[in-house]
């Protein structure tokens, strides 16, 4: 029904004393403005990533902080940005920690620190990905009160499976992020 059949109908439904069609706007996000937000977002990201790079790079000195050494091999630099020392200490570090057998407490530390980060992640993408999920991004237009009902229920439907699947999966992340966090807590090193 184009919009001129809508108003000869509306017309004719009050002369007969009935209630006219309503048309109903929902007013939706704009897919090319969600799609630039997007591309911004997406730009923002990665020039983060290069500035914290740039930061990376910038901040591992000539020298090494503990004994002094030159810095001079990838495995140094690689050591600095795990450990801010170079390689050497970094093994007389974990060997030290052999000896007194702490090593494999350190090790799982390590693995337990890596899981909290990952979790985090996770967390975090659910978080934004149920934001943006429950956000409307379909125009529908109204036509009879049925079908306005019928679209209504449909959303809301929508809208309770996102809250039902990120609720779900924020709990497990949550318990799990407890439970590492409680391990994590355990260690003294
Ligand atoms: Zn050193």
């Amino acid at each position: 029904m184009n919009e001129h059949q809508r108003h000869v109908k509306a017309r004719q439904d009050i002369m007969k004393g009935n209630t006219p069609e309503k048309r109903i706007f929902v007013h939706m996000e704009d897919l090319d403005e969600k799609k630039k937000r997007q591309d911004e977002i997406k730009v923002e990201r990665e020039r983060k990533n290069d500035r914290m790079d740039a930061l990376k790079e910038a901040k591992t000195p000539w020298f090494c902080p503990e004994c002094n050494k030159v810095m001079k091999s990838r495995l140094d630099d690689k050591m600095y940005r795990l450990h801010n020392h170079c390689f050497d200490c970094q093994v007389k570090f974990e060997n030290k920690l052999r000896i007194e057998g702490k090593y494999d407490e350190w090790e799982e530390e390590k693995v337990l620190n890596n899981q909290l980060s990952y979790i985090r992640d996770q967390i975090e993408s659910i978080e934004s990905w149920r934001e943006e999920a429950i956000k409307p991004v379909e125009v529908f237009d109204q036509v009879g009160v049925q079908d306005v009902e019928l679209q209504t229920e449909k959303w809301s439907k929508n809208t309770e499976k996102v809250e039902e699947m990120s609720n779900e999966a924020l709990e497990e992340l949550n318990k799990m992020k407890t439970e590492v966090e409680e391990k994590l807590n355990s260690f003294v090193i």
